[in-house]
């Protein structure tokens, strides 16, 4: 084993490997994987080998079309085959809802360049006549699908790392890992140390224990899975070999084997495996099988294909494999832990390893994934994604694999864990509530005596009036909303100033103003919005979102000079509430001493006052685009202001409002926030947001981009439709049509009670971007004709807000 290398991988699973091949394509040749048995030894060598193209978030789809391409590469390279079978696969609907969600999949694969086919059932039973008809309603078929051999991908990637240059040792487990005072990291083996650059923690099974020679404790767990082997069935000789198939309603997926069928399923009640501590000894091993546990699934799969249930068991593997909280993989750097890569969590890693090894290899390499990973980002966990918190998501998502995700869909797990101090108040106050960062927050509020739970659908559902009554609330009267769940930091000392001018694209607001701001990466792209709030010459209050603190803080960090400049993260210590509407100002009026008169407090204006008794800090800013406040105060300060606002606002028509109308109002002012609209992917000026880039100023971050995009005429640009839906609203990612084909895709949609027009924001191209005619939107299977707004849906000069 080499004494130094520029990195080193730690574990040959299907990942590990990939992140080696990546690593020496984008011209690391200097690396090195660490495994501790031999390759595969960890999930891969069990698995059934599957790849798909769907995936719920359109950037991951995109590395898993890359993944399956990879495998033709990877076999002429290395001589090794991977044993691929592009058999095209079927996923069957049996219900109208599911039918519905698998056309909202076929709309979303058109902008992605997929090929997929709804069928009818009888088209379905022709080309996979397993099935029994009954069951069924409908099905999609995709032709990019099939499985490979794992032991032939892993050791394809390797030969090919092998021959760029890069080493693989086996046998040699990695006990422990310090790191230097560069940055640089000592790896201690069984048989040596070795010096890296670059450590990737790419352990599998064992990442969580790998994270724990660092100090890190990640949200990943193993879930036991079972799937069976069939003996041989007589349909199937002869016959062409059948296509992958999955039985939503069934929860099962199924593949030939030979001359029989593989059947898994993802059952309802998984079972976890090693929940604190992988043992080092569990190595090419297999779990007892539990039939009883999948009995239920089997009994459906035997009924909807008949043949499998004659056809006996020929085997039944049990193994485990690791999943984060949502499902998806975790990737990246880790803050704090300089030159620490993180490539773990991947629970479909024929689909997604190869999408997985290119955007860590490159993060690497040039200091950016190059693509929007933001979905397998592994910041977007945050110090709340405990084990206990990881052991319930988990086990939630596993057992919800084959079921639909609704737009307005709240998932019950691991809830409530946070809340802030009004929490009982909001409740009583008849909420529905949300989920964000495993913080509670109000989604809306049934009237007295119904109750406030939602039901769940891709159309209209019934929290639509009550919804479009707080709307009616803010737009006429005052609402009332929380907004804790924003991220927030505060930056101070005495380089301050000079630092968020370099970091922050818009320049520095007065003291006591208001500046929004985009913060670009090198590249001229978004990797952040914010609300800077400046209390003093070196004292910023910054406002952006909460799930992106990590992501933040990584690029702060970078950032950073050794001394005079300090940010600090505050999202809990300060919650928030806002009040807004035509009576705002009169309402706060009433329990401030400060002038707000429009003159003495004028929109953009930050401050810090006194609300009654509370110490507070007030901007005069809302994302609902009415006159509003934004006000923050410590959380022990929180009921005693709420109650304070609750008094006050009664006799002024004051109602508590939720999320979902807050939703409602950004979008018909075609406000953009943030992993919708604004992601690493787009520019300022693509997304609308070139007011806000000060190129004026000498030099910041991503300027010479910035100014590059502003002059362009190509390229997408963030655009609003009012579209004439029926009783379902765009929700994110329907394809945009132009004159009969896709140019587009929804980032975010739903309905503006005020504007009594359903809204949708999405990115088509500049050349279309002056275009208000021909298009149209695909909700749910329909074309749906769409009018691109020249201004804002609701008062489109501003007014309300500035008056
Ligand atoms: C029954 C079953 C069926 C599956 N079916 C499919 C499927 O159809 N399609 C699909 O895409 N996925 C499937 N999967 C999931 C798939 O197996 C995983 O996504 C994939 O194997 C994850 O690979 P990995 O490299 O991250 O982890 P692992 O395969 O766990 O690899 C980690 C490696 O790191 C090594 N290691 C760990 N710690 C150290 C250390 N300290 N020093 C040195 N080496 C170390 C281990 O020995 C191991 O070889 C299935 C899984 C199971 C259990």
């Amino acid at each position: 084993m080499k004494k130094h290398a520029q990195a080193v991988v730690i574990g040959g699973g299907v990942v590990g490997v990939s992140v080696l091949y990546h690593l020496t394509k984008a011209g690391w040749k200097d690396v090195l994987l660490i495994e501790r048995a031999e390759l595969t030894s960890g999930s891969t060598w069990h698995a059934a080998g599957g790849m798909h193209t769907i995936n719920g978030d359109p950037n991951v789809a995109k590395l898993q079309q890359y993944t399956i391409k990879l495998y033709d590469e990877i076999e002429r390279i290395s001589g090794q085959s991977c044993g691929v079978h592009v058999t095209g696969g079927l996923m069957l609907a049996g219900t109208q809802e599911r039918l519905d969600w698998l056309k909202m999949a076929q709309a979303r694969g058109r902008y992605l360049g997929m090929d997929l086919e709804i069928l009818s059932v009888d088209e379905a039973a022709k080309i996979f006549p397993l099935m029994e008809k009954q069951h069924f309603t409908g099905a999609m078929y995709d032709p990019i699908e099939g499985h490979v051999d794992p032991y032939g991908v892993t050791h394809a990637y390797a030969k090919a790392a092998e021959m760029a240059g890069a080493q693989v040792v086996r046998r040699t487990r990695v006990t422990g890992l310090k790191a230097r005072t560069d940055g640089s990291w000592d790896v201690t083996t069984e048989h040596g140390r070795v010096h890296a650059e670059h450590v990737v923690n790419a352990g599998g099974l064992w990442a969580r224990e790998v994270g724990r020679m660092v100090g890190l404790e990640l949200p990943i767990l193993a879930m036991q899975h079972q799937y069976l082997l069939t003996g041989d069935i007589p349909q199937l000789v002869g016959q062409p070999e059948q296509l992958h198939c999955i039985d939503f309603e069934g929860e099962i997926y199924l593949r030939q084997e030979r001359g029989g069928m593989l059947m898994g399923t993802y059952e309802r009640a998984g079972v976890p495996w090693s929940e604190h501590t992988t043992p080092w000894d569990f190595g090419q091993d297999l779990l007892p099988n539990d039939l009883e546990r999948i009995a239920p699934s089997l009994e459906v799969g035997f009924e909807h294909f008949p043949a499998l249930g004659t056809a006996g068991i020929r085997k039944v593997i049990n193994g485990p494999f690791t999943f984060a909280p949502d499902g998806n993989p975790l990737i990246g750097p880790i803050n704090g832990l300089k030159n620490f890569w993180v490539a773990c969590g991947v629970m479909a890693g024929f689909s997604q390893g190869g999408g997985v090894g290119l955007a860590l290899a490159h993060w690497m390499v040039d200091g950016d994934p190059g693509a929007d990973v933001w979905g397998m980002d592994v910041a977007r966990y945050g110090s709340w994604a405990t084990l206990g918190y990881t052991n319930a998501k988990v086990r939630e998502n596993y057992s919800r694999r084959f079921r639909i995700r609704f737009p307005n869909e709240e998932l019950e797990a691991a809830r409530p864990l946070r809340t802030t101090p009004i929490y009982d108040r909001l409740s009583a106050e008849n909420a529905a509530f949300g989920e964000y960062c495993a913080l509670e927050h109000a989604l809306w509020f049934a009237p007295p005596g119904v109750a406030a739970k939602e039901t769940i659908t891709f159309r209209r559902s019934n929290a639509h009036p009550h919804v479009a009554a707080e709307c009616h609330a803010v737009r006429d009267a005052v609402g009332l909303l929380e907004i804790s769940s924003y991220g927030k930091f505060e930056i101070d000392g005495p380089g301050a100033a000079e630092w968020l001018t370099r970091v922050m694209a818009n320049h520095l607001p007065a003291v006591g103003a208001i500046a929004l701001t985009p913060m670009l990466n090198d590249r001229g792209k978004l990797i952040g919005d914010f609300t800077m709030c400046r209390l003093g010459q070196n004292h910023v209050f910054l406002i952006g979102t909460y799930a992106a603190e990590s992501y933040y803080m990584r690029w702060f960090e970078r950032e950073l000079p050794a001394t005079g400049v300090i940010v600090r993260p505050c999202a809990t210590e300060y919650v928030g509430l806002s009040v807004a509407g035509p009576r705002a100002r009169t309402l706060l009026q009433t329990l401030v001493r400060d002038d707000l008169s429009n003159v003495a407090f004028p929109f953009l204006s930050f401050k810090r006052m006194d609300i009654g008794m509370v110490p507070a800090m007030v901007g005069r800013v809302s994302f609902t685009g009415d006159l509003g406040y934004e006000i923050w105060v410590a959380s022990d300060y929180q009921r005693a202001l709420y109650d304070l606002l609750v008094t006050a606002g009664r006799a002024l028509g004051m109602r508590p409002i939720g999320a979902r109308a807050l939703n409602a109002m950004r979008l018909e002012k075609s406000f953009g926030t943030w992993a919708r609209e604004y992601r690493p992917i787009y520019g300022p000026y693509a997304a609308g947001l070139g007011r806000f880039v000060d190129l004026k100023k000498a030099d910041f971050i991503g300027r010479s981009a910035a100014a590059e995009e502003k002059e362009r005429t190509d390229g997408l640009r963030l655009v609003a439709f009012s579209v004439a839906a029926a009783d379902a609203d765009a929700s994110g990612d329907e394809p945009i049509w132009h004159d009969g084909r896709v140019v587009g895709a929804v980032t975010s949609g739903g309905y503006g009670h005020s504007a009594q027009a359903s809204i949708a924001l999405g990115y088509i191209p500049c050349e279309l971007a002056a275009a208000n005619d021909g298009f149209e939107i695909e909700i749910i299977g329909a074309r749906r004709a769409a009018r691109r707004l020249d201004t804002a849906a609701f008062d489109p000069q501003g007014l309300r807000m500035r008056s």
